[in-house]
């Protein structure tokens, strides 16, 4: 090896640790750069994440706003399973009985003892009746079909807490719905149900409930601009507290004036309920239906009697 070709092959070798050097370095170099790069890019793709959700939110927010009672009404539907229901011939009617105190004191004839109350839902279901909740009360008037098994809609006026203590251990005893009319500001007040209560009872599935107005004035003696207050505050408290599309009003005293019914269509309501005694039938009207008031002391054959009366009539 002559001195030309040594200096060759040292130059070589020198060369080839260069490119061993320069490798490490490069891994050395990149390696952490990559770290922080790949991290770095992380970081800024999060808040794009964040970024998405909140538009994926609020795009459902405002569809859900938008579109509530529409969302209220169809879930509220959903849940009525009218699959055995049965056609009717001739106009469908709805037997609507109406409560005030359930309660061991009986001071007055709006008073029922809770074991009386008891002995009539028990003569119901034994002679095959099924309540009914104020949605399928407007499906059997309004499509003419109703389920197999005779129907009643059990209805209390003015939200006592009575029905909590004593109506409603019975219904979930026996199965049975039921519909309380509240006065809205009556409401958390003393002998009145508080918001807790109705919230539990709407959650059990059986009692439903519906407007008696905010604070029980006749309907016959205000103005229209104060009807419709009175109407449209007292669905809109039921729609906030329940999540509900509230559609049934019961007048207070069954009173209401000649623009009554339209001023409730108008504020959302597709029933309206009065004290005209009879059957809950369309030809009353939507807005104006009847009732049959339950006084003290009945017993559950005078219930049955007074349905075949009435129902003969
Ligand atoms: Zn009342």
């Amino acid at each position: 090896m002559n001195r030309k070709e040594k200096w060759q092959q040292q130059r070589k070798a020198a060369n080839f640790k260069l490119s061993l050097i320069m490798i490490l370095l490069i891994i050395i170099v990149l390696a952490p750069l990559s770290y922080f790069v790949l991290t770095g890019l992380n970081k800024t793709q999060e808040p794009k994440k964040e970024v998405a959700t909140v538009s994926k939110q609020e795009t459902k927010g405002s569809t859900q706003s938008s579109s509530k009672s529409q969302a209220t009404e169809q879930t509220t539907n959903s849940k009525i399973d009218t699959s055995k229901w049965i056609s009717v011939q001739e106009e469908a009617w709805v037997p609507t009985l109406m409560y005030h105190h359930i309660t061991p004191e009986i001071t007055d004839s709006n008073c029922l003892a809770p074991e009386d109350f008891e002995l009539q839902l028990d003569a119901l279901k034994k002679a095959d009746y099924t309540t009914v909740s104020p949605e399928e009360v407007y499906l059997i008037l309004t499509e003419n079909k109703k389920p197999i098994q005779k129907v009643v809609c059990l209805t209390f006026d003015d939200g006592f807490d009575d029905f909590y203590k004593n109506a409603y251990p019975l219904l979930k005893k026996y199965n049975m719905k039921a519909t309380s009319f509240v006065v809205t500001s009556f409401l958390n007040k003393i002998s009145y149900l508080t918001d807790q209560q109705v919230l539990e009872m709407k959650k059990s599935g059986l009692v439903s409930f519906q407007s008696h107005t905010v604070s029980h004035q006749s309907m016959e003696s205000l103005s229209a601009q104060d009807q419709l207050e009175q109407l449209q505050a007292s669905k809109k408290h039921l729609d906030d507290l329940l999540q509900q599309d509230t559609l049934a009003i019961c007048y207070p005293s069954g009173k209401f004036a000649d623009n009554t019914a339209e001023l409730a269509t108008q504020a959302g309501y597709k029933l309206g309920f009065t004290t005209q005694p009879g059957f809950a039938a369309k030809s009353d009207g939507l807005l104006t239906l009847s009732r049959i008031r339950i006084s003290s002391n009945m017993t559950g054959n005078e219930v049955l009697n007074t349905l075949k009366a009435a129902a003969n009539h």
